[in-house]
């Protein structure tokens, strides 16, 4: 158990890690000029950065629509589940008296 948290720990420590760098990076090199258009590091490392960015961006955009697909989902079921009426002696013409 301990073990999945310092793993879980690490992992995020990381992702934030990429994340941050990648944002500065990219902030920092927003104005590069590039010279050498074949084998430039900095245009590279900014292909990186960028792809990425798009892959956390499309990771967030694909959990949130599971978490509505998911609440939508726990709404319909809730639906179906109070449209069934409750079996009372009314309903069920329970003859009470002899
Ligand atoms: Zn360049």
């Amino acid at each position: 158990m301990k073990l999945k948290r310092i793993t879980a720990l690490v992992l995020c420590a990381v992702f934030c890690f990429v994340m941050a760098f990648s944002v500065a990076f990219t902030a920092a090199e927003s104005g590069h000029t590039c010279i050498q258009h074949e084998n430039c590091l900095i245009c590279a490392t900014l292909r990186v950065c960028s792809c990425v960015m798009e892959n956390f961006v499309f990771a967030a955009a694909s959990l949130a629509a599971a978490i509505i697909i998911f609440l939508v989902g726990e709404r319909f079921r809730n639906d179906g589940k109070y449209e069934k009426p409750c079996e009372t002696p009314v309903l069920l013409k329970v003859k009470l008296s002899f």
